[in-house]
């Protein structure tokens, strides 16, 4: 931090101490929001002393406007934000932000909640965030899903078209999520197929964690610019690593500790879940670090194998969620996430299954995995 941070961090504390900051009159203690602050911090991979820029930040910005639109979904990400810890991140960014549109939680209906997205797409063009959680049905000129007299593939367009940024909340908004899956009646596709030249951010997951989206908010209210991404538009600082590298079984992973069965002795131990079909080693994600309900627990720490589900197709790629993943001792290290999704897009289904993304990945470097057990 240089001096100047340092003076700067100084008079927002002291001002904290001073007076009543719009938080505590929010109902947020000071001690909450800098621990909110801090969590940030680490959310974002940013040394702790970021915090005090972080609360700087939130303090004194104006409130940028959100739309957050909603197509074919299960609603699951406005509910695992609104489900949010204490002080909830939702409290915390829907206050700095103004959120004008929101189909779940808003007050307005019908033609006044339809007037007011297109006010705020008038008036704040190329200003606001849009949020978009859902996938958008392209066949047949968009019919499948459609709100307000308007089909959602013209909403996006218009709606994401003229935004500073779109954020697809959740896997269906990314990548098509679950209406995209074989034989994809509707011909679904995330934000960025169905408006190719808008400017989106991907938090994919089913549903997404909503500490990264509230780290991405943050991120563009403190340092005024969107996170850095992978070449699937992820922000890196949530999906740079793997699930399998950050896993409290890893350990097990390592010693070649597996649960075999449902219920066995090695299962209650808490051993590794690859032979169960943990897909794991080939999924991106920070759910080890950030996991879920108040940080009280994640999938495969309850139990359960990872099913992939912030990848791009996982339920057409990661399928059949009990069968292990082929030739994961011993690979993937040298991989980055950029090159796995090349893999996914050179790899057919077939070869997924047979030899998996990162055999596909060796055999194009002229490289083979190790034989399946
Ligand atoms: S295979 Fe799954 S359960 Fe085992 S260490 Fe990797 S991520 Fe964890």
């Amino acid at each position: 931090m240089d001096t100047k941070d340092k003076e700067q961090e100084i008079v927002v504390e002291e001002r904290h101490k001073q007076e009543k900051s719009v938080w505590e009159e929010k109902g947020i203690s000071r001690r909450d929001f800098m621990r909110f602050c801090t969590a940030m911090s680490a959310a974002l991979a940013l040394p702790v002393t970021f915090a005090p820029k972080i609360a700087r930040a939130l303090d004194e910005v104006q409130r940028p406007t959100l739309v957050w639109l909603e197509f074919q979904d299960c609603a699951g990400n406005t509910e695992a934000l609104l489900r949010a810890s204490n002080p909830s991140p939702a409290q915390i960014v829907l206050d700095v932000l103004s959120v004008d549109y929101h189909e779940t939680i808003m007050a307005a209906a019908g033609h006044q909640a339809e007037e007011a997205l297109m006010k705020t797409v008038r008036e704040q063009r190329g200003k606001y965030i849009a949020v978009v959680e859902g996938s958008i049905p392209m066949k047949d000129g968009g019919v499948y899903c459609c709100i307000g007299g308007k089909s959602a593939l013209d909403l996006a367009r218009e709606v994401c078209g003229n935004a500073f940024a779109t954020i697809a909340v959740g896997t269906c908004a990314a990548y098509g999520g679950i209406p995209a899956a074989a034989p994809n009646p509707t011909g679904a596709v995330g934000v960025k197929d169905a408006v190719p030249g808008a400017t989106v951010i991907n938090l994919p997951g089913c549903p997404l964690n909503p500490d990264n989206l509230t780290a991405t908010v943050v991120h563009y209210l403190t340092f005024g610019k969107l996170p850095n991404t992978d070449s699937q538009g992820r922000p890196l600082f949530a999906y740079g690593k793997r699930i399998h590298d950050n896993c409290e079984r890893r350990p097990h992973f390592d010693a070649g500790q597996y649960v075999e069965q449902w219920g066995d002795s090695e299962h209650r131990k808490g051993h590794c879940l690859y032979k169960m079909g943990c897909k794991g080693p080939e999924t991106w994600h920070n759910c080890p670090i950030q996991r879920y309900n108040e940080k009280t627990n994640w999938p495969v720490g309850a139990g359960h194998g990872c099913v992939g589900c912030s990848e791009a197709n996982f339920w057409d790629t990661m399928t059949p969620f009990y069968r292990r993943l082929p030739n994961v001792p011993g690979f993937g290290i040298e991989y980055t996430a950029d090159q796995i999704g090349a893999g996914l897009a050179i790899a057919t289904a077939a070869a997924f299954a047979g030899h998996g993304i990162i055999s596909a990945l060796k055999k194009d470097k002229g490289g083979e995995g190790k034989k399946e057990d």
